[in-house]
């Protein structure tokens, strides 16, 4: 039975495999064994190997040593956790913000302890794989809208019958790159009494005034608003948060079983964490390069993908997706680019929706100009 499940993925160009990294995360990597210029990481600032994270780390792990050794509310909760709640706070410019060790595990608290069953969920349909999972597991009903369609979200609020409702959206899409239009989600959600999560994995950081996000963006503030960040992103470092009103915040502290029954991350995480929160706020001149990266990109990439009959997504952020549609001819798309030194991952069901198998290019303050331009040869070297 799996093995006949396993054959067939394999068969339909789906297996997925996990190549081997021997270096840091950063521009160049060495990869299966060969030195790569890498466009494969969310690492948008840079700062997964920086050298003050690594230095505030190791002091950190000498104070602080490896393990919490239990969950925040048994005796895992160490002043650099607070510290570094306090800050995120502070930076979103929302009244709290509490910890979790990953993403995934921040949207399964965020959307559950929100609602439940004979509740509402309205999820646009482009959402990353865990909210899809946290509103599953939240027992509420799901309405699923089409990317981006606001009108067509507000026409299921309007016909929905629960009292208690959640939108929940990327902020920056993890497959498309594009921006969701928070401004108009959150004016639906304040017509219809709905709370509104933007999960902004991607914006962290990146977006916004000194990086503040996808709400920061638009300018929005609101009490209906929760903001999922992740720390492993643009941060550099692991874990993530859930922030948002007093209100909202005391409720997830009590009901959030993805933190209460998990062992807190290491307090030396948290500690690499506030330094990198200090080079994210100061980091104007790297976020300037990556849009001046962006840019020259997309400049050279459109003619070249319209040539080949390749898409390139609409995308203004550092996802870059060049969308191929078959699954084997993005892997192979990719292997070709990873015999020239360049490593794109090709991206296939069920991550993006069928027939649009693609490399997702992600673009980094830590790469230059001329890499950018290393991997435009490549691709043009390539022939289809
Ligand atoms: C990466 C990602 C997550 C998960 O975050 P982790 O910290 O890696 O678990 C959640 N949502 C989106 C949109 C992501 O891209």
């Amino acid at each position: 039975m799996i093995e006949d499940e396993l054959a067939a993925i394999a068969e339909q160009g789906l297996y997925r495999h996990r190549r081997l990294v021997d270096s840091p995360c950063g521009p160049r990597m060495m990869v299966d064994g060969r030195s790569v210029l890498a466009f494969a990481s969310n690492d948008y600032l840079g700062f997964a190997n920086d050298q003050r994270l690594i230095e505030a780390t190791v002091d950190a792990v000498r104070r602080w040593g490896v393990g919490a050794g239990a969950s925040h509310y048994l005796g895992g909760h160490f002043r650099p956790h607070d510290d570094l709640e306090h800050r995120l706070a502070q930076f979103l410019g929302l009244d709290a913000a509490s910890l979790f060790s990953t993403g995934y595990m921040a949207n399964l608290a965020a959307v559950t302890v929100m609602v439940g069953r004979g509740d509402a969920v309205f999820a646009d349909r482009l959402n990353h794989a865990s909210l899809i999972d946290a509103v599953r597991l939240s027992g509420a009903d799901s309405h699923r809208y089409r990317h981006g369609d606001v009108a067509g979200l507000e026409h299921l609020l309007v016909k929905a019958k629960a009292s208690t409702r959640l939108i929940v959206t990327d902020g920056v899409f993890s497959m498309d790159g594009d921006i969701a239009p928070l401004a108009d989600l959150l004016a639906v959600a304040e017509r219809h009494d709905a709370w509104l999560l933007v999960d902004d994995a991607h914006a962290f950081g990146v977006l916004g005034p000194k990086g503040r996000g996808t709400a920061a963006l638009f300018g929005l503030s609101s009490p209906r608003l929760l903001v999922v960040g992740t720390l492993g992103k643009a941060a550099g470092v692991a874990g993530a948060f859930v922030a948002g009103s007093e209100l909202a915040s005391r409720w997830l502290r009590q009901k959030a079983r993805t933190s209460i029954f998990t062992t807190a991350s290491p307090p030396m995480l948290a500690c690499a964490l506030i330094e990198s929160l200090r080079l994210i706020e100061d980091a104007d001149d790297r976020r300037q390069h990556l849009t001046d990266l962006i840019r020259r990109f997309r400049q050279a990439a459109t003619p070249l993908c319209a040539n080949r009959g390749w898409r390139l997504s609409p995308s203004e952020t550092a996802i870059q997706p060049l969308i191929v549609g078959d699954n084997k001819e993005s892997v192979a798309l990719s292997d070709a680019l990873l015999a020239r030194g360049i490593w794109a991952p090709a991206i296939r069901p069920p991550t993006v929706p069928a027939g649009q198998a693609r490399l997702r290019i992600s673009l980094s303050a830590a790469h230059s100009v001329d890499d950018v331009d290393q991997l435009i040869e490549a691709l043009l070297a390539i022939r289809t």
